[in-house]
């Protein structure tokens, strides 16, 4: 029943559908579907119009995001089932979570101990060596490389020369991704943030292949949904890290670091079994398997993706 929570339109009311003048009997015309909305809309009807059918604001967006958390794998079976008008569509669910994911990261201060350690996802933290204390070439140039892409600044001259030096040494496929590290950590930087939602929109389809490998007998499309539920539930999560991070209050952030980390497991397990049912164990097993998968997947597209906007600099 979409008609109900849809912001009541301005009342125009018209008698016959402006598309197809087809007569109307509700909100919607029964023929072409189009709502009954008043011809030449003002700014304010035009905006409210276009904010309500972007977000969802209309209480669709609320529902979603309520059934998905707290019902996991429900979401995907009301669709599959076809009750879908009180919902927000996958794909701009998935679009919607991405956005505010990245946006989180990308705007979330850095929290930083109190040793100046950074800390990432809130829970690993950057070894700040300095780069004539580690022994060996290869440490040095990728230690070097760590804290110039984490500083997001190039290195001094001198320092720079002499890394570059020694990066013209490393085997040739590593080059590329060295050099820009040094050279333009803060371009490198940002385009990996720009490829990284990209790459993980691209994957999901493969997660549903992955998954349709082990759970046999069913339509893709139901794969497809599941994975981009799951996926829309682990960037809420990662964005509760990313909000805490705002506070700058390093126990904070590691303990809202801590619960989604561990909540994404917790949460996939209910979901695959609230969707596909089954015993917790088959499941379990199923799911372990998948994500060391899809981990190795991610982790493949991942080098390959930096070292793509590795070369474009
Ligand atoms: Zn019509």
């Amino acid at each position: 029943m979409v008609s109900a929570d849809i912001p009541a339109a301005p009342a125009s009311r018209q008698a016959t559908c402006l598309n197809c003048h087809a007569p109307l009997t509700g909100p919607f015309c029964a023929e072409c579907g189009q709502r009954d909305i008043p011809p030449y809309p003002s700014v304010r009807e035009l905006a409210v119009d276009a904010f309500a059918e972007v977000s969802g604001w209309d209480g669709r967006f609320a529902t979603t995001i309520r059934t998905l958390v707290r019902r996991p794998g429900r979401l995907t079976r009301e669709f599959l089932e076809g009750r879908r008008a009180r919902y927000i569509s996958p794909l701009r669910l998935y679009l919607i979570a991405s956005l505010v994911y990245f946006l989180l990261a990308a705007t979330a201060p850095d929290v930083r101990l109190d040793d100046g350690r950074t800390m990432f996802l809130g829970l690993r933290v950057t070894p700040n060596i300095s780069v004539d204390s580690t022994p060996s070439r290869a440490q040095r140039v990728g230690t070097a490389a760590a804290n110039s892409f984490d500083a997001r600044q190039p290195l001094q001259q001198a320092a720079r020369d002499s890394i570059l030096a020694e990066i013209a040494r490393a085997p040739a496929f590593m080059q590329p991704f060295l050099r820009r590290s040094i050279t333009d950590p803060a371009g490198f930087r940002r385009g990996i943030l720009e490829a990284l939602p990209r790459m993980l929109f691209a994957l999901l389809p493969v997660f549903a292949v992955i998954v349709a490998l082990f759970y046999r007998g069913r339509k893709y499309p139901e794969h497809l949904y599941f994975a981009i539920h799951l996926h829309v539930f682990v960037f809420l999560a990662l964005s509760l890290t990313e909000l805490s991070k705002f506070t700058a209050k390093p126990p904070l952030v590691a303990v809202v670091a801590a619960i989604s980390l561990l909540g994404i497991p917790v949460y996939a397990t209910l979901a695959f079994r609230g969707n596909y049912g089954g015993s917790l164990l088959m499941n379990l097993t199923k799911e372990i398997a998948i994500g060391a998968i899809y981990l190795a997947t991610c982790a493949v597209a991942f080098i390959t993706m930096i070292y793509w906007v590795s070369l474009l600099g």
